[in-house]
């Protein structure tokens, strides 16, 4: 049978609090409107997640403006929930806006791999959805996978579709992300999110056609060198057989299954066993893996290296050992 993975995982949002305006966004909140997750309440939770078959935890947060004398307390905040969550036996993935090389730096020591979605490099979007959206300049997002690289950090982005970009800005976008891919060897997922409307956005577009999504992913494929996994949301691709397209074309990993997707919160996940009813019947085995592939292991600091091993003891699927074996 075919494996198709998916990491059982639970996100954790320490703000909601966001200095950018995307008009698509369906997570923040004005500076200041969102109270920060205190480690003690983050405790709580993880504290009833040890039973629950939850590997990764995703933090996953809002940005504090990088000149605010905020923005410390906003970082040291997340290192210590990712300290937390780790020291709790679970494997922490932060994906918190761009950060400094020193911010990065640090989190490496408390994070099995990172994630920064490109989203789309074109700066014409500078002028609609990113006008108001400091981070999403194109060379800020560049920069930051070129620091993860340099730091080897095992390192997750991708491409929201349909937010106003050209079919020639996803090739573009998809091919920078292949260059970096080919000097640092550290790009583990590529994830292809369509633009689901929500109920905050303002952003009044239709949702990206889901039926170009096995189109667009067969020719990422073609981009993007054969050690990169393509993730697509099934939450997002509501029609059962548009998923298995999808995964025909290409996609081989389901991203983080939880009880809720923070970022389309309009759009429950679709749980294991539903989803293995859909992938069964035509040759496909759902199996759960790590935030971390195994090739990426020895970049890991010890103590991560550790907790790592035990849920490779845990897991023994022998696909989730193997590397790029686990994908076709
Ligand atoms: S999409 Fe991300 S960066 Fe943009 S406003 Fe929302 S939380 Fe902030």
């Amino acid at each position: 049978m075919n494996i198709i993975t998916y990491s059982p995982a639970y996100t954790i949002v320490p703000t909601y609090e966001c200095f950018n305006l995307c008009t698509y966004c369906n997570f923040r909140t004005d500076p200041g409107k969102s109270p920060w997750l205190r480690v003690a309440a983050a405790a709580n939770i993880l504290k009833q997640l040890q039973t629950q078959n939850v590997c990764e935890i995703l933090i996953l947060s809002g940005e504090v403006h990088p000149q605010s004398s905020r923005r410390s307390a906003w970082f040291q905040q997340i290192y210590d929930l990712c300290k937390l969550a780790l020291t709790m036996g679970f494997l922490p993935h932060t994906n918190a806006g761009p950060l400094s090389f020193e911010e990065m730096q640090k989190l490496k020591q408390v994070n099995v791999s990172m994630g920064l979605m490109l989203e789309q490099l074109t700066p014409e979007l500078l002028k609609t959805v990113h006008k108001h959206a400091p981070s999403k300049l194109p060379a800020i997002r560049l920069q930051q996978l070129e620091w993860a690289g340099e730091l080897q950090i095992p390192f997750t982005t991708g491409l929201l579709l349909g937010i106003g970009e050209t079919e020639n800005n996803w090739w573009e976008t998809l091919e920078a992300i292949a260059n970096f891919h080919q000097r640092y060897h550290h790009i583990q997922e590529v994830i292809l999110q369509p633009h689901s409307p929500g109920n905050q956005q303002s952003f009044d577009a239709p949702p990206f056609d889901p039926n170009q999504l096995p189109e667009v992913i067969c020719k990422a494929r073609q981009i993007l060198p054969s050690d990169i996994t393509i993730q697509i949301p099934p939450n997002l691709v509501k029609d059962q057989q548009l998923l298995l397209a999808c995964i025909e074309a290409g996609a081989r990993d389901l991203g983080g299954i939880g009880p809720k997707d923070e970022v389309n919160p309009d759009y429950p996940h679709i749980q294991e066993q539903e989803l293995r009813e859909i992938l069964q019947p035509a040759g496909w085995e759902l199996v759960p893996r790590l935030p971390v592939y195994p090739q990426f292991d020895s970049w890991l600091l010890e103590e991560l290296q550790l907790a790592v091993k035990r849920w490779r003891k845990l897991t023994p699927n022998p696909s989730l050992c193997q590397g790029k074996g686990s994908r076709n």
